[in-house]
């Protein structure tokens, strides 16, 4: 039996965050996220050098998806590495990797609706230019399904679990079932303390994906993301926490869901409420964080039940007229 491949967590704070990044001490070795425009020179290579590794020698660079606080690094690793790694990323998030006003126009068609900010656009396009260290080709499109070799007989494979964003990928360390999936896995949210996710569906789908085909001996998540008593997760959690992740994940969707629906049922409501239109799903569930806190997750969930549930209706009345 092959020996098993070191993955050593990186911490990178920002804010109210804690940004995860993850050196897999392979013969090629790669980072999982880089965190924002800073973390490559004051997180990541003085993290390396503390285990005697060189930040130059990484290889590869496995984005887990386009939101900023995961590739903002990813044009200064890739300037420090002489070029050289690979930089990898889910075709659907590519957009926000190449510019980085498509994190804006993402924020202007989702969330921005309901948050009234008149500020709120030029904010965003001044943290992407701030938190963003470069725009950048990558070097290789992925679609989950490709397995790729960091050396040796290392490799890793790709999972689409599309849901946090359209081209989320969970990265799994063959044989010894290491799993790096980024946001994907939200149980009740980092800092803001609700899920986010664009697609509920997709969410679903990938989380119990997760549970049932890949089966985590190891799961990594891109932030302290919390439990239902508000406790974090570690940085890496072991196959019970995994499994126990999972499922509270699938718990918490579950009763979002339920949640929106009701509400999308009763038909949307504008009212003074931080959380119109959806004040009745945050009463429901006793969300009583601030909703405009960027990201925002509580809205770019809520639009997300609320696109699905437009495409239903669509779809229903399509059936009866047609
Ligand atoms: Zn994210």
């Amino acid at each position: 039996m092959t020996p098993a491949v070191a993955v050593h967590p990186i911490v990178s704070p920002w804010g109210r965050f804690g940004l995860y990044s993850f050196f897999i001490d392979a013969p090629e070795p790669a980072i999982v996220d880089t965190g924002i425009a800073s973390s490559p020179a004051e997180g990541l290579a003085p993290a390396l050098a503390a285990i005697g590794r060189r930040v130059e020698d990484v290889r590869w660079i496995l984005l887990t998806h386009g939101h900023i606080d995961h590739v903002g690094g990813a044009h200064a690793l890739w300037e420090l590495t002489g070029r050289r790694a690979q930089v990898v990323i889910h075709e659907a998030d590519a957009p926000l990797l190449r510019s980085r006003r498509a994190h804006v126009d993402e924020y202007v068609a989702g969330r921005a609706q309901y948050l009234h900010d008149p500020d709120g656009e030029s904010r965003l396009s001044a943290a992407a230019d701030a938190v963003i260290s470069g725009e950048m080709e990558p070097t290789l499109l992925v679609r989950g399904g490709e397995r790729i070799s960091l050396g040796g007989d290392v490799t890793v494979s790709v999972h689409s679990i599309p849901g946090h964003t359209p081209g989320s990928v969970a990265y799994v360390i063959d044989g010894q079932d290491d799993v790096f999936v980024g946001d994907a896995v939200q149980v009740h949210g980092a800092a803001n303390g609700f899920p986010g996710f664009v697609d509920p569906a997709g969410y679903r789908a990938g989380l119990q994906y997760l549970r049932e085909e890949i089966r985590p001996q190891h799961l990594y998540l891109g932030h302290p993301y919390r439990r239902a008593d508000g406790t974090p997760y570690g940085v890496e959690l072991d196959a019970e926490q995994a499994r126990e992740a999972l499922q509270a994940s699938q718990e918490i969707e579950a009763r979002v869901g339920d949640a929106a629906c009701r509400c999308l049922d009763a038909g949307l409501q504008d009212t003074d409420s931080p959380y119109s239109p959806f004040a009745r799903v945050a009463e429901e569930l006793g969300y009583a964080g601030d909703p405009s806190l960027e990201p925002s997750p509580f809205f770019t969930t809520l639009h997300g039940y609320r696109t699905t549930f437009d495409q239903m209706t669509k779809h229903e009345e399509l059936r009866t007229h047609g």
